[in-house]
C-alpha cells in the first residue's frame, strides 16, 4: 500500500477535496506513476456535474504526466525514472484493439469510465474511494497506469506542458489527421474553439486545409484561433454562421468538427455542409447518414494510438507547428476548484494542475 493524495469528488458539482488515501502497489502489468501535472478536460467537469450519490466517492483526472516510480514484474517498456504522458485505457485483447483501433475497444466504456480495473478491482478500495478513471485518475500525486495507456517522452520536455496531449489535444488533432484524414485544400469549420477545437485548427493548418473557419461565442478565443490556424472566424452570437460559411465556401464545407455538444450547433453543423460533407461529433454521439452524401461520424480520441500519435504531436510542437503550449494555464494542485471554475467560465482554455516536481528524486535506478 502507498499513501497518496488525491482530489476526491463526493458531491455533485464538487468541490473536490484533497485527501490522503491508501493505494495498492502496482500489479504485474501496472506502472506506478508519480504525477507531475494533470490537465483538466471537460469530461472531468461533466463527471463532477452529473455525479450521483450511487457513484460514491471518485478520483477524476485523465490528462496525467509524470515520472515512473515503480513497475510491475511484467512491464518491459518503461522503467523507474522514465517520463511519461498518460492517455486513455483500452483492453488490448479485443478485435478492435488488436487491429490497431483501441479507441473503438469493445471494453472502452468499462476501461475508462468503470472506475475499476477491467477485472473489477479498485486500487483505492481501502479508502472507500474509486479510481482508475481512464486508467489513471490523475488528480492525484500518484496514478496506476499500464503500458497500454502510457507514452514515454523525452526528459528534456516540460511535463506540465505535455500533460494535455493525452486527451483533449490528441482528440482534436487526431480527428483532423486520423479520422477525417483532411487533405490539402479541403474546407473545414470548427465549432467551439476550446482546447479540442484549437487542436483541430492547428492540425487543419498543418495538413493544408483551406478555408479553416472557427466558430465560437468568445471573441478572445476566436482571436487565438486566427493566430493558431483559422483563416476565418465567426462569432455566432453576432453573426449568421450558415450564410457566412456559404459566402466563404460557395456551397458549404467539406468537414465540420463539432466540439460543443450543443444540439443547436449540431443541427447547424449539418446545415453548413456541402453535399458530400462530413460532421465529426466528438461528444460521445454516434454517427448517422444524411441526405445525399452528407454524414455524421462519432469519433473517440481522434482514432489515435497514443504511442504513435503523441510522439508525432510532440515532434510537430518542437517544429513550431503545433504550439499547444499557448492554450495552457498552470494552477497549483490545491487550486483545482478554481481551475475548474475558470475552465467552465471559458476564461482558461486548458487548465493544468501542478502536482509535484518534475525532477527525479534521489534513489537507485534514477540514472540518466
Ligand atoms: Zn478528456
Ligand atoms: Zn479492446
Amino acid at each position: 500500500m502507498n499513501k497518496v493524495k488525491a482530489a476526491v469528488l463526493r458531491k455533485r458539482g464538487g468541490p473536490l477535496k484533497i485527501e490522503s488515501l491508501e493505494m495498492e502497489g502496482p500489479r504485474d502489468d501496472e506502472v506506478l506513476v508519480r504525477i507531475v501535472a494533470s490537465g483538466i478536460c471537460h469530461t472531468d467537469i461533466d463527471f463532477c456535474d452529473y455525479w450521483d450519490k450511487a457513484d460514491g466517492p471518485l478520483v477524476l483526472g485523465h490528462e496525467g504526466a509524470g515520472v515512473v516510480e515503480q513497475v510491475g514484474a511484467k512491464v518491459n517498456g518503461v522503467r523507474r525514472g522514465d517520463h511519461v504522458v498518460l492517455s486513455y485505457q483500452s483492453c488490448g485483447r479485443c478485435g478492435q484493439c488488436r487491429s490497431g483501433h483501441p479507441t473503438d475497444c469493445e471494453r472502452f466504456y468499462e476501461a475508462n469510465f468503470g472506475f475499476a480495473r477491467l477485472d473489477g478491482s479498485n486500487a483505492l478500495y481501502r479508502s472507500g474511494v474509486r479510481g482508475h478513471f481512464f486508467g489513471q485518475s490523475s488528480f492525484a500525486t500518484h496514478s496506476l497506469a499500464t503500458e497500454r495507456n502510457l507514452v514515454k517522452v523525452s526528459k528534456r520536455l516540460n511535463l506540465e506542458i505535455l500533460s494535455p496531449l493525452g486527451c483533449g489535444l490528441q482528440t482534436g488533432a487526431g480527428t483532423v489527421m486520423n479520422s477525417l484524414k483532411v487533405t490539402k485544400g479541403a474546407s473545414i469549420a470548427i465549432f467551439g474553439t476550446g482546447a479540442v477545437g484549437l487542436a483541430a485548427a492547428m492540425a487543419a493548418r498543418i495538413v493544408g486545409a483551406d478555408p479553416i473557419i472557427g466558430v465560437d461565442i468568445r471573441p478572445k478565443r476566436l482571436k487565438l484561433a486566427l493566430e493558431l490556424g483559422a483563416t476565418h472566424v465567426i462569432d455566432n452570437r453576432r453573426h449568421k454562421v450558415a450564410s457566412l460559411i456559404a459566402d466563404i465556401t460557395g456551397n458549404g464545407v467539406d468537414y465540420v468538427v463539432e466540439t460543443t455538444a450543443n444540439q443547436k450547433m449540431h443541427a447547424l453543423a449539418i446545415d453548413v455542409l456541402n453535399p458530400h460533407g462530413t460532421v465529426a461529433l466528438l461528444t460521445g454521439e454516434s454517427g448517422t447518414a444524411l441526405p445525399q452524401g452528407r454524414r455524421t461520424v462519432g469519433i473517440i480520441q481522434g482514432d489515435a494510438v497514443p504511442q504513435l500519435f503523441i510522439p508525432k504531436l510532440i515532434a510537430l510542437y518542437k517544429a513550431g507547428l503545433f504550439p499547444f503550449d499557448r492554450l495552457v494555464k498552470l494552477y497549483d494542485f490545491g487550486k483545482i476548484n478554481a481551475a475548474i471554475a475558470d475552465a467552465k467560465a471559458g476564461d482558461t482554455i486548458k487548465p493544468v494542475l501542478r502536482i509535484s516536481e518534475a525532477r527525479v528524486r534521489e534513489g537507485k535506478g534514477d540514472a540518466n
